[in-house]
């Protein structure tokens, strides 16, 4: 249920049926030469509103924005701090619970390092701060990777390459703007850059040549029935 549809005797009426709540989490990141900067919150959203509409979980909006470390220097990254990220995480968790949602599930489309651990700190402070509240944090990574294994042929696919390009060709054909090359970033191990396009210039991590609209809808639906089983795991889950 999109809580952004929703009225407020429909929200009241709902917390009845659910008291489920998922916040997909996103960016604004460079994603190569042919797909959209919100490639990630596209997908996170998308993935959430099917499994959500499935399940009868609420929907809260996305939050747009997220911590991109590598991909800084491109153009057309947007990045917000840890800080910024973890007090958005913590203040939505905190309304949400007061409203009498208990089982949260944050859900990322941007897979970066930094940005999933603050996303868990945020968890975790949550889960220590009030009772009877349950929480899973994980990126769509993490969530459909299993799925995903038998229909993407390229190893370490990751960012703008045959996975996200093939479920963009479906969540949104007209904003994907031709292919782009294979490319695997050459950044030295443990040491950290400070021109980081001279170690990934065109911005792709994967095979963006190898994917189809066919693959795109085979992984959405793997992606989904993934997250609605995390739904019910977390709907019945008892420490
Ligand atoms: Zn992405």
């Amino acid at each position: 249920m999109l809580i952004e549809t929703m009225t407020m005797p429909e929200f009241a009426e709902h917390l009845k049926i659910s008291r489920t709540v998922v916040v997909p989490v996103g960016s604004v990141e460079e994603h190569g030469p042919h797909l959209p900067l919100s490639t990630d919150t596209i997908h996170a959203y998308e993935v959430s509103r099917q499994a959500c509409e499935k399940t009868g979980a609420f929907l809260v909006p996305p939050i747009h924005y997220g911590i991109c470390r590598s991909t800084g220097q491109h153009p057309g990254t947007i990045s917000i701090s840890g800080d910024t990220l973890r007090s958005l995480l913590k203040d939505i968790g905190l309304s949400l619970y007061r409203q009498g949602l208990r089982n949260f599930i944050f859900l990322s489309g941007h897979a970066g390092g930094t940005h999933t651990a603050a996303m868990l700190e945020a968890g975790e402070f949550l889960l220590e701060q009030f009772s009877g509240i349950k929480v899973a944090s994980l990126n769509i990574l993490e969530l459909g990777l299993k799925g995903w294994i038998p229909i993407i042929e390229t190893q370490d696919d990751s960012h703008a390459g045959e996975l996200e390009t093939s479920v963009m060709m479906v969540l949104r054909p007209d904003w994907v703007k031709g292919k782009a090359s294979r490319e695997v970033p050459s950044f030295p191990r443990g040491i950290l850059v400070k021109d980081k396009r001279k170690y990934w210039p065109g911005g792709v991590w994967g095979d963006p040549t190898k994917a189809s609209p066919e693959k795109g809808t085979l992984c959405l639906e793997a992606v989904v029935k993934a997250m609605m089983e995390l739904i019910e795991k977390i709907e019945k889950w008892e420490e």
